[in-house]
């Protein structure tokens, strides 16, 4: 059986993650409960609004299951604000905001700077032959990543793409730029 890809679905960019998953073949469910999060066997936390996802996650009553099924090695691809989710620590966010501390990274939010809050840029990835076309919106900055943390692509010196373990977050969105070779790749690894 072709393991289930569940996309958090509570707010933001999931449907295009989905769109994605479905054309490389994946089995995708969106998650909105602790139900459907009990029956996927990974997941994607998608771009959208880190401080407005860490509410619905706790309104949902995913906060808890999600942080359960990560530390019991559950793969994740997240995205922007799921990069922002995932990370240990982050910097400009809302007090209330709930970090799951899964990737050993402190984010800065919003922190490419209004003139250029959204962007594109091609990036060398690890393991890929050819440069990835970036979409960057209104991105988290990476001031720092711990020894632990893979380092997979870079944007002026700084990380773009990271993995930790079964962690992979990026700070751009590879779901909108028709490129599935990073989807693909966590398909692959799992
Ligand atoms: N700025 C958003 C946040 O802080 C992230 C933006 C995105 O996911 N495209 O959550």
């Amino acid at each position: 059986m072709k393991p289930r890809i569940g996309v958090l679905a509570l707010q933001g960019g999931f449907a295009a993650h989905g769109a994605i998953l479905d054309k490389l073949g994946a089995r995708t469910d969106e998650v909105r409960t602790p139900r459907q999060l009990a029956e996927v066997d990974a997941l994607v936390m998608p771009g959208g609004e880190s401080t407005t996802m860490s509410m619905l996650l706790e309104r949902s009553e995913l906060l808890e299951p999600l942080s359960e099924r990560l530390n019991a090695g559950m793969a994740v691809l997240g995205t922007c604000a799921g990069m922002i989710l995932l990370a240990r620590e982050v910097v400009d966010g809302r007090a209330d905001q709930h970090s799951l501390g899964m990737v050993d990274i402190t984010v800065r939010r919003n922190a490419y700077g209004t003139q250029i809050e959204s962007f594109e840029a091609d990036i060398d990835v690890d393991g890929l032959e050819s440069p990835f076309h970036a979409v960057f919106i209104r991105a988290p900055v990476v001031e720092r990543a711990g020894p632990g943390v893979e380092v997979l692509a870079r944007h002026e010196e700084r990380p773009v793409l990271c993995r930790s373990g079964r962690v992979t977050v990026a700070a751009f969105h590879p779901e909108l730029s028709g490129d599935e070779r990073l989807h693909a790749r966590f398909l692959a690894d799992l």
